[in-house]
C-alpha cells in the first residue's frame, strides 16, 4: 500500500500534520518507542503567541532581539502572524489551556518576553496535556516502536522510507514525507530531551546529501537537576523564574546580576553561561530558590515540579535545589523554505525541532519551539494539499545494513561525553578540534548505522562551530590565537 503521507515522528509537529491531514488521506505516522517518549510531552512552561494583532510587532521584536540578528525576519513574521490562529484552532478542537473562572485564557511571562503572551496547560504540564490531546485526536494509523533509518530518494525526489520495525527492515510508499523526528539530545552527556532523541534524520540527511544549517547554535537550559542517574535530567521550567524563583550561590548570592542587569529574567543563553562561569570561577554550587513562592501558590501553579521534587526529598518551595545548566533544544536543523519543504528534494518536509526554519536565529525565545512546530505543521500540510502530485510507484531495494555494532553503546557514551566537554557552553577551537578529532576517529571505526546517525550529527555540528569564528547568541568560543582549524571533516 502507498500512502498519501508518512509522517516520522509523534510529537507536536507530526501530530498537528496529522491532524490537519483530512481524514479521507492515506496517512501514516511513525515514531520510536512509546508514544509519549518525545520532548512535546515534556514541555513545561507553554506557548507563546502574539496575544493580538497588536502584540504581533512586539513577538516579533521579542524573537528578533533573543535571535541576535540571525533569524530570518520573514520566518518570524510567519510565524508570529499565524501564532494565534493555530492556539485558536486547538480550543474550538476542545483543547483546554489553562484559564480563569470566567473561561479568560491566563497569559503567563518568561525570560526576554517583553509582556504576558505563554499560555500553559495543567499549570506546569502543557506539553504533557496538549500531547496527550493530539494523539487522542489523530485521525490516522500509527505505527510506534519503529524507527526510521531510510529515505527513499530517486532522481531528487523522496518515495518513502524505510522503517526497522521489531528487527525487521521494509520499506513504505507514500507521496510525501513529513520528517517531524525532533531534536539531538541523546548527544549530550546531560540533556533535558526524551530518551528517543537521537539526531537519527540530522544524521541520514548527512548521508544524502541533504543540507542542515545553523547545528552550532544548541541552547543550554539554565536550570536542570543533574544529580540523578537517568540521562534525562530533570528541568525546571523557565516559569519559575519569570514567577520569582530566583539563583543564588552557596552563600545565597544572588550572582547573576554580576553578568547581566536583568538577572534571571536574562535569556536563558546568558543565565547558562553565568552559572557555567560563576561555578567555574568560585567553586560554588548553584541553586534555585522559591522563597518569592507562597506555599499553596506554588503547588497549584507548579504541581508537577513540586511532585516531583518533593519525591527526591526537597521541601519546595522552603527549601533550595541544586542546578546546572543542561543541553536543551537544537536551534539548527535540515534546511527548509516557510512551507517545510527540503529544498533539495521533492515530496519531502521537515518541520519543529528536526527543521531549521531560521526562526530562532542564534537564540530561541523561551515557548517559541512548540508554536514553531504548530504553525509550520500547518504550513506544510496546506503545501501538500495544495500541489498533489500521485507518484507513479517506484521498488526500492531494502539496503543490507548493520544497525549496531557490540561495543557501540560504550562509544555512544564516549560521544557523550565529547560533545558536553568540548562542544556545549563555553568553546574554544583547541576543544573543538579536539571534539572533531575524536568523532572523526570514531567514524573510521567498525560501528552500526545507528551510531553512525549521531556521530555524523555530532560532526555537522562541530565543523559550524568552528566555522563561526565570532560569538553570537548561545553560540559562544572562547579566543585562542594559537588554535588551528582542521580541516578533515569529510570521512
Ligand atoms: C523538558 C523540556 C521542556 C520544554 N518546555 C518547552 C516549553 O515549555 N515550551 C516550548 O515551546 N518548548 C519547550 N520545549 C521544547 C519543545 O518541547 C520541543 O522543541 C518540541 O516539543 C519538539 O517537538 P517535535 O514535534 O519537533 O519533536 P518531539 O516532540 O521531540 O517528537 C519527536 C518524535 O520523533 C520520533 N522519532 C525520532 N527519531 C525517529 C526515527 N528515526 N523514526 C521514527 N520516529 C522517530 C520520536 O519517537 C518522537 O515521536 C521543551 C523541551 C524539553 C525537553
Amino acid at each position: 500500500m502507498k500512502y498519501d503521507v508518512i509522517i516520522v515522528g509523534a510529537g507536536v509537529a507530526g501530530l498537528y500534520a496529522a491532524m490537519n491531514l483530512p481524514k479521507e488521506k492515506k496517512v501514516l505516522v511513525i515514531n520510536k518507542r512509546e508514544p509519549f517518549k518525545c520532548n512535546t510531552f515534556y514541555a513545561q512552561g507553554g506557548v507563546a503567541l502574539a496575544v493580538d494583532k497588536e502584540d504581533v510587532a512586539l513577538h516579533v521584536k521579542d524573537t528578533l532581539e533573543a535571535g541576535s540578528g540571525l533569524c530570518s525576519e520573514e520566518a518570524v513574521d510567519v510565524l508570529s502572524k499565524n501564532s494565534r490562529e493555530v492556539i485558536d484552532d486547538l480550543i474550538s478542537r476542545g483543547f483546554k489551556f489553562d484559564s480563569d473562572k470566567d473561561g479568560n485564557l491566563l497569559y503567563t511571562k518568561e525570560a526576554a518576553h517583553s509582556r504576558e503572551r505563554i499560555v500553559h496547560a495543567g499549570g506546569d504540564a502543557t506539553g504533557r496535556y496538549l500531547h496527550h490531546f493530539l494523539l487522542e485526536h489523530n485521525p490516522h494509523a500509527q505505527l510506534s516502536n519503529a524507527r526510521v533509518v531510510d529515505l527513499l530518494i530517486k532522481n531528487g525526489e523522496c518515495y518513502g522510507v524505510t522503517v526497522l520495525d521489531h528487527r525487521e527492515s521494509r520499506n513504505i510508499y507514500a507521496d510525501n514525507v513529513i520528517l517531524a523526528s525532533g531534536g539531538l539530545g541523546s548527544l549530550y552527556e546531560y540533556h533535558t530531551n526524551a530518551p528517543t532523541i537521537s539526531a537519527d534524520m540530522q544524521g541520514l540527511c548527512v548521508m544524502k546529501g541533504i543540507e542542515l544549517e545553523r547545528m552550532e547554535m544548541l541552547q543550554f537550559h539554565p536550570t536542570v537537576y543533574v544529580n540523578s542517574n537517568d540521562a534525562q535530567k530533570m528541568l525546571l521550567t523557565e516559569a519559575l523564574r519569570g514567577e520569582g524563583a530566583t539563583i543564588e550561590d552557596e552563600s545565597g548570592r544572588r550572582f547573576l546580576f554580576d553578568y547581566d542587569e536583568r538577572g534571571e529574567l536574562a535569556s536563558r543563553d546568558i543565565v547558562s553561561k553565568a552559572i557555567y562561569e560563576h561555578a567555574k570561577k568560585t567553586g560554588s554550587k548553584v541553586y534555585l530558590s522559591f522563597n518569592n513562592f507562597e506555599h499553596v501558590y506554588f503547588t497549584n501553579r507548579f504541581p508537577n515540579i513540586y511532585k516531583n521534587l518533593k519525591a527526591l526529598g526537597f521541601n519546595v518551595p522552603e527549601q533550595r535545589v541544586p542546578i546546572s545548566p543542561a543541553f536543551h533544544y537544537a536551534i539548527g536543523g535540515i534546511k527548509t523554505d516557510l512551507n517545510g519543504r527540503v529544498p533539495s528534494v521533492k515530496s519531502l518536509y521537515a518541520i519543529g525541532e528536526v527543521a531549521s526554519t531560521r526562526v530562532h536565529g542564534a537564540n530561541r525565545l523561551a515557548s517559541n519551539s512548540l508554536v514553531e512546530g504548530l504553525v509550520f505543521a500547518k504550513k506544510a500540510v496546506l503545501d501538500i494539499l495544495n500541489n498533489p502530485h500521485p507518484k507513479a510507484s517506484v521498488e526500492f531495494e531494502i539496503a543490507d545494513e548493520v544497525m549496531s555494532e557490540k561495543d557501540d553503546k560504550e562509544k555512544k557514551n564516549l560521544l557523550r561525553h565529547i560533545m558536553w566537554e568540548y562542544v556545549s557552553i563555553v568553546r574554544t577551537k583547541k576543544g573543538l578540534n579536539e571534539a572533531l578529532k575524536q568523532i572523526n576517529a570514531l567514524l573510521k571505526e567498525k560501528i552500526g548505522k545507528l551510531l553512525k546517525f549521531r556521530l555524523l550529527t555530532a560532526q555537522a555540528i562541530v565543523v559550524s562551530a568552528l566555522a563561526r569564528e565570532e560569538s553570537i547568541g548561545v553560540h559562544f568560543i572562547k579566543k585562542d590565537n594559537n588554535d588551528e582549524i582542521i580541516d578533515d571533516a569529510n570521512v
